[in-house]
């Protein structure tokens, strides 16, 4: 009788457990990725990563048909989907990764399944290590980004990755499949993805490729180059095949033993170690994206200003990194990281809108949308989460773009009617003289925007605020 193999993050066939441990049965493997509708811990996905899920299933089929096999697509609930599909093939069991943001889901489809006799067999999911199996010196869970990157360093050498299987046995006949196209994920009008083609290739094969070139030569300056988001490629871009799980990150991790241990690639794996430490905070406080971690935030007095928000989202705010980075997220369903850190701390202290509304807008946007690593992130410019910035670090647009973009390469990539400003202004237009604006053919407020908060003004506010917040403690 054959194993269901039930796909989910883990759109991949190498170091895939539960595939690897399918096949190795000698069993034929019924491959399914199931449509869910909204539940707790379950999607919906925004709209970037539905586009990323179309193409990314698109890429497993292919790879799974090239193994002799298929993948069926069915919608509903899972339990019933997967209970369904074992009568239909007269499957016996049911082989799957885990997916930890929805461990309590998970445990309800296990508790309806297990009565239909079905053998239920969990493997490790996305991670370098469960969660369970990394606690500190008392037993809890780690709080503290540090001591947990040494615990990994010291001992927690992961283990190696599996190959792909060199084929997956097929049943008899293939249970009915819903066609992709019929899921309408991709956006029609307007196509706001028209770039993210020539940016990404979702799916395995993609990420492989992503990992080759970066190894290849952006590894040997990653420390220093990863912050300047003018350099393009400087960084892995790996962010969106991790979470879909169309890659390793056991299978990066061990990639990257093949090279000198420079300071470089340390820093490079202490950043795939903040997204596996973003996990075990989810893991141990699920509501990471709705609570604030450190409560005194409660009491914050968030403002909401449809109109701010608005130019936020729509990368008008006057403030050139600002704009450049959220166009850059609405175009390329990205945004670099230190760009990321500046716009959220914009959206959180100078327009002083709670940072949940920033999570949101950028679940719905990013093709690496992430319920740990975006959590975790915002909680951390927030001053909210677990190891986060302090709240009374603001970040200054102004001084960030001329540090981290000094040219304006990335401004005038993205927010081309300031391209003809003298660099002196990239990051200050507003500070430019009437003529220098005039040559440069910019009319502020017409062709792009004055600021819609005074930097200087909004932090004092914001820090006021705080002082009340903390004060009341
Ligand atoms: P690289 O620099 O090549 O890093 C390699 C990998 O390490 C990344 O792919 C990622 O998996 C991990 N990583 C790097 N930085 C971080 C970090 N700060 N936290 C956790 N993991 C990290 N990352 C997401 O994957 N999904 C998100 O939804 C997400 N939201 C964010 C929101 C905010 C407000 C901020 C400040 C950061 C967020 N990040 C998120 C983290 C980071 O910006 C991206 O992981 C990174 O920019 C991805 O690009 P890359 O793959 O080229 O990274």
């Amino acid at each position: 009788p054959p194993i269901l193999l039930w796909f989910r993050k883990d759109l991949r066939l190498d170091d895939n457990g539960a595939l690897s441990q399918a096949c190795e049965s000698g069993r034929p493997v019924v491959c399914v990725y199931i449509r869910e509708p909204k539940q707790d811990g379950i999607g919906p996905l925004g709209g970037a990563q539905e586009w990323w899920l179309h193409h990314s299933l698109d890429a497993l089929a292919a790879a799974l048909a090239d193994k002799g096999n298929r993948l069926i697509l069915r919608s509903g609930e899972a339990a019933k989907v997967l209970s369904g599909l074992a009568k239909e093939t007269q499957a016996e069991a049911l082989f799957y990764n885990r997916h930890y943001e929805r461990d309590a889901a998970d445990k309800d489809i296990v508790g309806a399944l297990k009565s239909s006799g079905l053998e239920i067999k969990r493997f490790r999911g996305q991670l370098l290590h469960d969660p369970e199996t990394m606690k500190t010196g008392s037993g809890g869970a780690y709080r503290v980004y540090s001591p947990f990157w040494r615990a990994l360093e010291k001992d927690g050498e992961p283990r190696d990755p599996v190959s792909a299987p060199s084929k997956i046995a097929a049943p008899g006949s293939f249970p009915k499949s819903e066609a992709l196209k019929d899921w309408s994920l991709l956006p029609t009008k307007p196509d706001w993805a028209t770039e993210f083609g020539r940016i990404w290739q979702p799916g395995e094969a993609g990420a492989h490729k992503k990992l080759k070139r970066f190894l290849k030569k952006p590894i040997q300056t990653y420390k220093s180059d990863r912050d300047h988001p003018g350099l393009e490629d400087a960084t892995s871009l790996l962010s969106p095949h991790l979470a879909f799980g169309e890659i390793s990150p056991a299978r990066i991790w061990h990639e990257t033993k093949g090279l000198e241990a420079t300071n470089d690639v340390i820093h490079f794996r202490k950043e795939l170690v903040w997204r596996e430490f973003s996990y075990h905070l989810l893991v141990e406080f699920p509501k990471l994206a709705t609570d604030n971690w450190n409560d005194k935030f409660d009491a914050f007095p968030w403002h909401f200003s449809k109109a701010q928000f608005s130019a936020w989202t729509k990368g008008m705010t006057g403030y050139p990194i600002v704009d450049a980075g959220m166009r850059q997220l609405w175009r390329h369903g990205y945004m670099h990281n230190r760009v990321r850190m500046i716009t959220a701390s914009f959206l959180i202290k100078d327009l002083m809108i709670d940072w949940r509304k920033g999570e949101e807008w950028f679940k719905d946007t990013l093709v690496d949308a992430d319920p740990a690593s975006n959590a975790s992130n915002w909680q951390w410019v927030a001053g909210s989460g677990a190891d986060a910035s302090p709240f009374f670090r603001v970040f200054n647009p102004i001084l960030q773009g001329e540090k981290f973009d000094p040219d304006g390469d990335y401004v005038c990539r993205f927010v081309p009617e300031l391209r003809k400003l003298p660099k002196k202004y990239i990051h200050r237009p507003f500070e430019a003289p009437k003529e220098v604006l005039e040559r440069a053919g910019i009319k502020l407020g017409e062709t792009y925007p004055k600021p819609i908060v005074n930097h200087g003004e909004a932090r004092d506010k914001a820090l006021a605020a705080y002082a009340d917040v903390t004060g009341r403690s």
